[in-house]
């Protein structure tokens, strides 16, 4: 049988990373996130951001890397669109290239 679970990660919004814990009730879904006071740098901090982020969780968030409608494998498509940016930088002057 499933059980609650508290895991420790980071917020991923911006570079100071804060530490966070995160509580997953008995079906693996996140219910609460809180600072972590045992964090080396943050110590329990987090913005409204960080505090927020159960906001943008979703169960339907995309977990692989789709081309065309079709599951890849994310070596297949970072393989493509490095293959495509080649071709675009060879047809293109460097400025044209958007990074
Ligand atoms: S909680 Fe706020 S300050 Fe901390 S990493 Fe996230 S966005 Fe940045």
């Amino acid at each position: 049988m499933p059980k609650r679970t508290t895991r420790k990660s980071y917020c991923r919004f911006c570079l100071s990373f804060c530490g966070l814990e995160i509580d997953y009730d008995f079906s693996g879904n996140p219910t609460k996130i809180r600072g972590d006071s045992n964090h080396p740098l943050s110590k329990g901090y987090t913005c409204s951001k960080g505090r927020n982020l159960l906001s943008f969780y979703s169960k339907n968030r995309q977990l692989y890397p789709i081309n065309n409608k079709n599951r890849g494998s994310w070596n297949q498509i970072l393989t493509k669109w490095w293959i495509d940016m080649e071709k675009i930088q060879l047809r293109c002057t460097p400025e044209l290239m958007p990074f």
